[in-house]
């Protein structure tokens, strides 16, 4: 019998004729407009995959308009129905794992494995979410000087506007529409123009869980500012939730302000990798690699600085060396794949430039730092010992297979260096020292720690950066929250006293 986990051209080809390539308007497919499309390539191959409709700033308002009129029904069906749709969609996406990962293989480039893992990640924002909204409540309490009595409201926050990386396919995608769906909010989505097909096939699944027209509404354009601009200056939109750099983020804040839009931002990080002298060493290196090779080192969470103690930096690099070296780069649908190609040429350009930076002011080249000749976009894993402070490569998001090791002497020192970045997303510590564990929870200036971990995304605690690496939190309790808005009615004194009775 054959291997269903092995992925034929036949396979890809099926896969590929049955992912809708139109937009998704008020619960219709249609083209664009302008009768336009792009291709979306394969970043292993440099081959066209698919031709996606590319949205007009008319089919961006017709968006809009289309949640705008979905609004005051949707928002007012009962939390119930909203987490059966939810949990309808939670199945199909499971059921449908090996879809998912093929599509997010192809367009985006990870081995399989890791495309498994994001199914399974980006389904759980589906489920986590279904089960928030029959829990959304508010609070009814009395004044204190018992005049009056104080009604809390929780209301969806109204039309929101969501824009999703090409990072992680999926999950980006899951961990917006889940808590807005959930709260009762339509949507316009964007997905990022390299990876479109993952979020059309989830939009697909979502129809079909029964999720009513106008409520999710979906735009793969190759003009992102000119078709979202004039939706974040239109006053129907009433949310922006923006995944990706801190660059764009920073923009997209400050065409917000003229609507005083609320705003939930996931940007960039500069993850530091603490590595103590009391550190059980094995698993740091195994922690390690998982921060830094996840997604072939292309996330917002991957460890971007190795801060190692000097007493155990020999034997913490030899281990780390020899686990890089077993890195098999291929295309993702191989499946001797450990790492995948980099999403496209200019994103290789930067890390190459970063190693050569690096390199010519003072660190040395101990595996890799250089590209993969032959098609696709490969980079050999890479790893970079006695990086000066001050490095380029230590203060910018790397977004590739390099690890860049640099030493500490003192708790103290390793604390400035992990702070002294613009960027607070995530860091990872391995220590076995109970108190220092906890001091480094209250002292890293960062929105999430991994503590003798090397991942800690999880839909059910709450994602996201201080700093400038963001504004929010998505998953956990936290993240219906930023769907919600509060709404307070205060009651005057609606009992009669007593002697009135
Ligand atoms: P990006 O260039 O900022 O793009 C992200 C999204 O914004 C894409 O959909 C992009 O569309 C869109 N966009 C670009 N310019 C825009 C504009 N002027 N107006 C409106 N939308 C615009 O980031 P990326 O390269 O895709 O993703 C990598 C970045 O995302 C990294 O910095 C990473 O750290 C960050 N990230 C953060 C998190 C987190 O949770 N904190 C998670 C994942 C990724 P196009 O595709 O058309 O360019």
């Amino acid at each position: 019998m054959s291997d269903p986990t092995v992925v034929t051209g036949a396979d890809e080809r099926a896969l590929l004729a049955r992912i809708p390539t139109a937009l998704y308007l008020d619960g219709a497919w249609r083209s664009a407009s302008s009768g336009r499309t792009f291709t979306v390539t394969d970043p292993a191959t440099g081959l066209p995959l698919a031709e996606v409709a590319d949205a007009t700033p008319a089919d961006g308002e017709a968006a809009l308009a289309a949640a705008h009129r979905a609004q005051r029904e949707w928002g007012s069906t009962a939390p119930r129905e909203r987490a059966e749709i939810l949990r309808r969609a939670f199945e199909t996406v499971r059921a449908r794992t090996e879809d998912f990962a093929l599509a997010m293989t192809l367009e985006m480039g990870k081995p399989l494995a890791e495309s498994r893992g994001e199914v399974a990640y980006g389904a759980e924002f589906l489920r986590w979410f279904s089960e928030q909204a029959p829990r959304i409540a508010g609070r009814y309490s009395t004044a204190p000087d018992g005049g009056s009595r104080l009604l809390v409201l929780k209301r969806p926050a109204g039309p929101c506007l969501l824009i999703t990386p090409w990072n992680f396919p999926l999950a980006m995608a899951t961990r917006k529409i889940a808590p807005a769906i959930a709260a009762g909010c339509t949507m316009v989505l964007k997905p990022a123009a390299l990876t479109p097909l993952t979020a059309l096939l989830l939009t697909q699944v979502l129809e079909e869980a029964g999720l009513p027209p106008g409520v999710l509404n979906v735009i793969p354009t190759t003009s992102a500012g000119r078709v979202t601009g004039p939706l974040i200056r239109d006053p129907r939109l009433r949310k922006l939730s923006f995944t990706g750099s801190t660059e764009v983020g920073r923009r997209l804040i400050a065409d917000s302000a003229d609507q005083v839009l609320r705003v939930s931002m996931e940007l960039g990080g500069n993850a530091p990798f603490l590595v103590f002298e009391d550190a059980d060493i094995p698993a740091a290196v195994s922690g390690a690699i998982l921060a830094k090779m996840r997604n072939g080192g292309e996330a917002c969470v991957a460890a971007n600085r190795f801060l190692v103690h000097e007493s155990i930096a020999e034997e913490f690099t030899a281990g780390f060396l020899q686990r890089m070296r077993a890195f098999t780069p291929l295309r993702g649908t191989d499946p001797r794949s450990t790492v995948g190609p980099l999403v496209d040429e200019g994103t290789r350009e930067k890390v190459s430039s970063l190693v050569e930076g690096a390199v010519a002011e003072g660190a040395t080249v101990a595996l890799g730092g250089r590209s993969i000749a032959g098609p696709g976009y490969f980079y050999q894993p890479t790893v970079l010992t006695d990086v000066p402070p001050g490095a380029r490569i230590l203060d910018e998001e790397i977004f590739g297979p390099v690890a860049p090791i640099t030493t500490f002497s003192t708790e103290s020192e390793a604390l400035a260096l992990a702070n002294g970045t613009p960027f607070g997303l995530v860091a990872f510590a391995y220590t076995t020292d109970l108190r220092r564990a906890l001091r480094l929870g209250e002292e890293l200036e960062t929105g999430m720690l991994g503590i003798n971990t090397g991942v800690v995304s999880n839909p059910a605690a709450p994602f996201g950066g201080v700093k400038q690496s963001g504004l929010g939190r998505e998953g956990g309790l936290e993240g219906i929250e930023e769907y919600l808005e509060t709404r307070y009615v205060g009651i005057a004194d609606p009992f009669p006293a007593p002697e009135d009775r």
